[in-house]
């Protein structure tokens, strides 16, 4: 592992313990349900959407390091984000996991600030579900909000 590689995995490995925005909401506007069968992640993602904007977000889920830490960076980012913002985000981030490992631009990686270290997992096909399935929950979670 170089060196790049290794402070990834340190931001990973921070992010899957800090959890951040781990909870529930009373009566949220969307939540949606989402599992990775092929390894085993779960969340239920729970969005709050005032004058549309991700006002509140919170979420309850296990899984493996790649998805907990995805989620934690995720919902770090786009918390206050408008959802125009959030759609941006959600491209860039489905963009990096599809470039099979190869560096993303500056400005990519500047926008999707720590879920940027995640931008290894795009080579390996099978872990890609992980890292998505966060920004899948909560797309799915602001469709409903805004129905
Ligand atoms: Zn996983």
């Amino acid at each position: 592992m170089n060196e790049l590689e290794q402070m990834y995995q340190e931001i990973i490995l921070d992010a899957a313990r800090e959890r951040y925005g781990e909870g529930e909401l009373d009566d949220p506007d969307g939540e949606s349900f989402q599992v990775n069968p092929t390894c085993g992640d779960q969340v239920t993602y729970q969005v709050n959407v005032r004058d549309g904007q991700i006002a509140e977000i919170a979420w309850a889920g296990h899984g493996c390091s790649i998805s907990q830490a995805s989620i934690s960076m995720m919902s770090e980012l786009v918390e206050h984000k408008s959802l125009e913002d959030f759609d941006k985000l959600y491209e860039t981030f489905r963009h990096m996991m599809d470039t099979r490992g190869s560096e993303i631009s500056d400005e990519d990686a500047d926008l999707l600030e720590d879920a940027s270290s995640l931008q290894g997992v795009s080579k390996f096909p099978m872990r890609i579900k992980c890292a998505l399935l966060g920004w899948m929950a909560l797309r799915d979670a602001t469709n409903q909000a805004t129905e």
